[in-house]
């Protein structure tokens, strides 16, 4: 039996930092095992589903590289749900039901005040024929109850264990609205049916739409697929996610220049033990994906963690990953410059002000005049390379007697405009003998 994995967001809004930890699950589990990983668009509300949220979730996907095998949209699968409610009431396990929201809520506060369990008594399954046909001239239209077995319902989920729910304890969920609209349990089951999901790995927010999901499998004539739940997010103040977070938004991340490997590499290890380490592709991911690695602690996203992460990874990037990038941000250099600053970038875009540097036009900042003047006239020619300015500092310590920081410090200010920054053994080559000569002596080059 080959893997089909579903990530199945509702384009109501952007993913989510949160989100993105179920996409890549899916997508890592389908890639090690070789089977499909598709994108399912679960938007049977009208309302709040956008197309241009679908082109977002998308276009989140594609940056992140999680390339999906199939997409369905559950707006186009209508029929499909028809003929599994057809079949549940041919089989007696959806029935009408009538009460309103209040009727429900004050039932609700009658068990509680009695200390028992709000699961739904089940009245309408005691109404006549007549009584239905009354309520129905009174204008009430039902909604339906899909009717569950009161039997234990056991699975191995891959990363919480061995559960049990007792469904007498659960209430006969609601399939369809009386508006007719279907809530989210039917349209997904007969989805992964259809689809051939061999397993459903999604948020701990799930849990409790398991045990009446592999009913509903099973009376639906299939055999449930399994099932991994790992935990939700926290921030790192153990605080839930809040999706109105824009910057842990997907998009947010992306604007702040955090790299798609970046927020890969580490949603993969939140919640193990792992280290946070940086990774180069996305296939170097999937060998160290274990569902036993997943704790059932809510996992801590630390924002902070993320950028530092961000930075280690640009420092081990090769420039053929990024040399596209660096083109369309009109930095040049080529492989030697990448080379020379990318242990210096928090984000790819900080290599703009380093090449503005090599470059110029810089406005140099003179420390100490008759060193940075005597250390112009002992520029060697070029052509010049790696030994350079070993070389050349040499010269000046011996011209000056300057050494340390009082011999560095003024060549770096006069070189680069400030304090720190690449190796200048690798700068120097890329900045040339005439804009350096021109910036120890104070000139803008
Ligand atoms: N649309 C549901 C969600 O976004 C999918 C849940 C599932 O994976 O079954 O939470």
């Amino acid at each position: 039996m080959s893997v089909t994995v579903r990530f199945a967001p509702s384009p109501t809004g952007r993913l989510h930092a949160g989100n993105i930890r179920t996409a890549l699950f899916n997508f890592l589990f389908a890639r090690a095992k070789g089977g499909r990983f598709i994108l399912r668009l679960d938007d049977t509300d009208r309302e709040r589903s956008t197309e241009e949220f679908a082109r977002f979730i998308r276009e989140d996907l594609t940056w992140l590289g999680l390339h999906w095998t199939l997409e369905v949209r559950q707006s186009d699968r209508f029929a499909l749900y028809e003929g599994a409610i057809e079949r549940l009431k041919r089989h007696d396990r959806l029935y009408p039901a009538y009460e309103t929201p209040e009727e429900l809520e004050l039932k609700r506060k009658r068990q509680l005040a009695r200390g028992k369990p709000p699961v739904y008594d089940r009245a309408a399954l005691q109404l006549t024929a007549e009584e239905r046909a009354r309520l129905e001239a009174e204008g009430r239209k039902p909604h339906w109850r899909f009717l569950l077995e009161q039997r234990d319902v056991v699975w191995d989920d891959l990363v919480r264990g061995r559960q049990h729910v007792d469904a007498a304890s659960l209430s006969d969920p609601v399939l369809v609205r009386a508006d007719g609209t279907y809530l989210y349990t039917l349209p997904s089951v007969a989805d992964d049916i259809d689809l051939g999901i061999t397993h459903v790995i999604r948020g701990e927010d799930h849990v409790a739409n398991t045990a009446p999901q592999i009913q509903l499998f099973e009376a639906l004539g299939a055999t449930p697929p399994a099932f991994g739940h790992h935990s939700l997010l926290v921030g790192a103040d153990g605080q839930a996610l809040s999706k109105r977070d824009r910057a842990l938004a997907i998009e947010g991340l992306r604007a702040e220049g955090i790299e798609a490997l970046a927020v890969t590499s580490y949603a993969a290890t939140l919640g193990t033990s792992d280290s946070v380490a940086p990774h180069a592709s996305l296939d170097e991911l999937v060998p160290g994906f274990d569902f036993a690695k997943l704790s059932r602690a809510p996992a801590r996203f630390d924002p902070n963690a993320l950028r530092l992460l961000n930075a280690k990874l640009l420092h081990l990037l090769p420039f053929s990953a990024v040399a596209d990038r660096l083109r369309t941000m009109g930095v040049g250099g080529g492989e030697e410059f990448w080379e020379a600053v990318r242990g210096n970038l928090a984000v790819l875009a900080d290599a703009r002000g380093w090449w503005q540097v090599v470059e110029g036009p810089l406005q140099p900042v003179i420390e100490d005049c008759e060193l940075c003047r005597r250390a112009a006239q002992l520029l060697p020619p070029e052509p010049w390379d790696g030994d350079s300015w070993a070389t050349w500092s040499a010269a000046v310590k011996q011209a000056t007697g300057a050494k340390g920081k009082a011999l560095f410090s003024p060549l770096r200010f006069a070189l680069t405009g400030r304090e720190t920054g690449p190796e200048l053994k690798h700068l120097l080559p890329l900045i040339g003998r005439e804009r350096a000569a021109a910036r120890l002596e104070g000139k803008t080059a």
